[in-house]
């Protein structure tokens, strides 16, 4: 890891000596090679292998704006692809020339300081336009949204109530009753966002006054809600004057006031593009991922494509960087090995090459890759290709994957993430619980309120649930009132803590359908890996504990024990459960 007092610039420059340092190796190669070259007959591999070796020095050498060297290799290596074209076998006079060339290279590696100039045609500076560095977020996430949020209102029971109602979401907000306690608070810890009521004791519009002053104070805008049983003109025109970017009358829906929140952190926190880069020369591979990684980006490197494959099981890749020309195998053919996989058939596949043939570059796409970037990659051309491409290939993919209503995943993806999971936890020795929530009595909700009501409660639900897990749980609709959660690395009686708060929160949840106000509960069944040792037995295992859920009263969550299942009519079930 690197500490993080270095800088773009630092860490770049130290990845260029790192190639210059080992460049006479490579130089040492070229001359062995050549020197192994018999004078008769034209052997197309040994020339191959030469110019292969003139190849990687010249994209290499350009990526870290050593333009002279490049352009010696660049020269040398269209010699080498002569002969090789030619069959001929080469003249004594083309080894000189290239022994020269060698020689050259040689004196400019020792001198590199000499090509600072072009070195900063090529970006060697920090990029201007990066975004800051985006955040992994790893713990809960309640814990990541520690913003303050202020919520005032004179009625101190309503505002209480409204609170309480927003924790069920994950939403820790703070109380209010008067506009002086709202400045306390404010002079204490600035929000980041304010819900507002707007008439006071103090006038008719002294909530959007007090939330002008506010912004006065702070010197900045800050994101606010106006809550009010008003719904004339004044009142909603007085709240747009403040600044305030929404408006809802009360009875306040809570899943509104959740919107409002949702739509401030999710514009804060999107997760970053997870870039796989593949080349064969590691310093490439570094600075290519530099670069990514400098625009809020997180990278995987690879530097064998034969570890590729494996590399993708263990994370989403959201777009592979690749080298075209890597010994043991091309980018091309590492590309049609990856789109021969089901899962990766639609993987965006970028090519990062100093392949300056057109007809090649044609070839090489034409296997089923997007694009196709010639090295020295300009950090902000590479910058925006790879997240024009990353973006695009996530709102198809969210498409596919989403399930309408809800957003959270559909029946099938979250079947894939259990299968993955449960691949993960064994090959890791880790625990994994699977809980499948059914809401308690739901034909009753669409039947006394509606079906768009009931509508609300899933999207609550789905939204609740989201909200309150981890970045690394899944969660998805299994089916109409039904959700499914995977939640890797969590023992079972965990398992069930989560659940049951998850549970209670829920339970707490006022809904809104015209006048009328109702709650809802939900039931779950829950199924541990290892104790149950397969996907599909697990699903099986957590549906008859959800079953046996709403057999004992509903509203509770039911845990599925190894010892229950091999009670099962099913033998390979019983099998499964056995750990067999
Ligand atoms: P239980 O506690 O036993 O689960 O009772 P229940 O009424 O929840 O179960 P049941 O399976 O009898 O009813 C589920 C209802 O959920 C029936 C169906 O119309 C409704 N439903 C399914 N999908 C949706 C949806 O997307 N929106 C709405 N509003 N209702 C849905
Ligand atoms: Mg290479
Ligand atoms: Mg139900």
């Amino acid at each position: 890891m690197t500490a993080p007092s270095d800088t773009f610039k630092t860490r770049k420059a130290r990845l260029r000596s790192a190639f210059l340092a080992q460049l006479p190796q490579r130089i040492s190669e070229a001359r062995l090679r050549l020197a192994a070259l018999p004078d008769t007959p034209v052997e197309p591999e040994a020339l191959t292998g030469l110019a292969l070796v003139f190849h990687t020095i010249k994209g290499s050498s350009a990526s870290f704006g050593l333009a002279a060297i490049s352009d010696l290799a660049r020269q040398a290596e269209d010699t080498v692809r002569h002969a090789l074209t030619a069959a001929e076998p080469m003249s004594t006079q083309v080894r000189a020339t290239l022994e020269r060339t060698l020689d050259q290279l040689a004196v400019l590696q020792a001198r590199p300081a000499e090509e600072t100039n072009a070195a900063d045609r090529f970006g060697f500076e920090p990029l201007p336009a990066a975004a800051e560095p985006a955040v992994v977020h790893t713990g809960h996430a309640a814990q990541r949204r520690a913003k303050r949020i202020y919520l005032c209102d004179d009625d101190g029971d309503l505002g209480q109530q409204l609170c309480t109602q927003l924790a069920c979401f994950g939403y820790q907000v703070t109380a209010l009753s008067s506009l002086a306690e709202l400045r306390a608070a404010v002079a204490a810890e600035a929000p980041a966002a304010v819900i507002m009521d707007v008439m006071f004791p103090e006038g008719e519009h002294a909530g959007p006054a007090a939330l002008t002053d506010l912004h006065e104070t702070l010197g900045y805008v800050v994101p606010s809600l106006f809550i009010s049983s008003r719904d004339d003109f004044q009142a909603r025109l007085q709240a747009v004057k403040a600044g305030g970017s929404a408006y809802c009358t009360k009875p306040v829906k809570t899943t509104e006031m959740v919107e409002f929140l949702d739509a401030l952190t999710n514009r804060e926190s999107p997760t970053p593009f997870h870039v796989l880069v593949v080349d064969d020369e590691p310093n490439i591979a570094r600075l290519h991922a530099l670069v990514l990684e400098e625009a809020g980006m997180t990278t995987t490197i690879a530097t064998d494509p034969a570890a590729v494959i494996d590399l993708l099981k263990g994370f989403n890749a959201d777009l592979v960087l690749m080298d075209m020309y890597m010994p043991q195998c091309s980018g091309p053919e590492l590309a049609r090995v990856l789109r021969q996989m089901p899962g990766h058939v639609s993987l965006p596949i970028i090519y990062v090459s100093s392949e300056t043939d057109r007809e090649r570059q044609f070839r090489a796409l034409e296997v089923g890759a997007d694009g196709f970037l010639t090295k020295p990659v300009e950090p902000a051309r590479l910058v925006n290709e790879v997240s024009l491409r990353a973006e695009r290939m996530r709102t198809l993919h969210a498409l596919m994957v989403r399930d309408g209503l809800t957003g959270l995943f559909n029946h099938n993806t979250i079947m894939q993430f259990l299968e993955i999971g449960v691949a993960n936890a064994r090959r890791d020795g880790r625990p994994l619980c699977f809980a499948m929530i059914d809401v308690d009595r739901f034909k009753r909700v669409n039947d006394a309120y509606g079906h768009p009501a009931g509508d609300q409660v899933l999207m609550a639900l789905s939204r609740g649930l989201r909200l309150r897990l981890r970045e690394c749980d899944v969660v998805g609709r299994y089916g109409g009132e039904e959700f499914a959660v995977v939640l890797p690395g969590v023992e079972v009686e965990d398992g069930k803590v989560i659940l049951d708060q998850l549970r209670t929160s829920f339970a707490e949840v006022l809904f809104y359908a015209g006048d009328a106000t109702f709650r809802c509960t939900f039931s779950a069944g829950i199924a541990a890996f290892p104790q149950i040792a397969s996907a599909d037995a697990l699903i099986e295992a957590a549906d008859v504990a959800l079953y046996s859920a709403k057999g004992n009263g509903r509203n509770r969550v039911e845990t599925a024990s190894a010892n229950d299942r091999s009670r099962s009519q099913d033998p390979i079930a019983a099998e499964h459960a056995n750990g067999q």
